[in-house]
């Protein structure tokens, strides 16, 4: 027996994408209310997807977001001023090297959202990219003590934001292999939302990988995917993206002395050659085809 379409659309679950044919007809029964026939036409006619925004819920139209923004596989390809740009990219996984021009892309947010994530990236991508070895983010911080740099100068809220938006859709887009536990994806939804507080439960550790002294090759045109660790009673979800190397640790058990290093509380960072970084993940970055 063929499902009526109020029944089948019924079993769609929340966040899940649904796209309105063109000759798409009835009333639709969607998560979110029913919008009415107007604007269902209004959709169909531009043949739109719509669906529940997978950040703050709201049913309508949905854009073609980036996972990891298209500056970011801009900077990877262009590398610093003066050099050949890459026809494409390296995409390194566990079953092999092997260029690709292929960028990850989905329907994820609404136009509200998409703006959202889209002004933290517009303040983040600048000092994060590399031109000429000069590495602005690092540029603008100031030496505290050893290996700590305080980046009162730069707007820490916003570059907070923009670490967990980046944690946070690696970890939901359809074909992530790594993701965030569910609480954990809550808090950092709801954060990046506006609607709450950075996570009582949570430490944001960022550190900065400084090029200066570099002999064995850049590590700012790389990003990685969410890479996920822990220990007793926390997460860690890791993210490495530009030469700033991230890493989220939620939990009760988060070790109360992490606290004091947290970007998003102390305005904090570490900072240490890119070359011990590359030294670390030679098998991971050295792949070059
Ligand atoms: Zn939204």
């Amino acid at each position: 027996m063929v499902p009526r379409r109020d029944q089948h659309v019924a079993r769609v679950p929340e966040h899940v994408v649904v796209v309105v044919a063109e000759d798409a007809d009835g009333v639709l029964r969607l998560p979110h209310g029913t919008p009415s026939k107007e604007t269902l036409e209004s959709l169909m006619s531009r043949k739109r997807v719509v669906g529940a925004c997978r950040l703050c819920g709201a049913f309508g139209p949905l854009e073609k977001s980036h996972i990891v923004s298209k500056a970011a596989y801009r900077r990877a390809a262009q590398g610093p001023d003066g050099e050949t740009p890459e026809l494409g990219l390296i995409e390194i996984t566990r079953d092999g090297v092997r260029r690709t021009t292929k960028q990850m892309k989905e329907y994820l947010l609404c136009r509200v959202c998409e703006d959202r994530l889209g002004n933290w990236e517009r303040y983040a991508y600048p000092v994060l990219s590399q031109r000429d070895r000069v590495f602005p983010w690092l540029a603008a911080c100031t030496t505290v003590a050893g290996q700590l740099a305080d980046c009162s100068a730069m707007d820490v809220d916003v570059l907070a934001r923009f670490l967990l938006s980046i944690v946070w859709r690696l970890g939901v887009y359809k074909a992530a292999k790594t993701r965030q536990e569910s609480a954990d994806e809550e808090f950092t939804r709801r954060y990046l939302l506006g609607q709450a507080a950075f996570p009582a439960q949570a430490v944001l550790s960022v550190t900065l990988l400084d090029p200066s002294a570099s002999t064995l090759g850049r590590v700012d045109r790389l990003f990685t995917n969410l890479w996920r660790g822990g220990g007793n009673g926390f997460a860690l979800y890791q993210v490495v993206i530009l030469g700033a190397d991230a890493r989220l640790f939620m939990g009760a058990g988060v070790p109360q002395d992490f606290y004091s290093v947290c970007f998003a509380r102390t305005k904090l960072v570490r900072v240490r050659p890119s070359d011990e970084f590359a030294r670390e993940h030679a098998g991971f970055i050295g792949g070059r085809v």
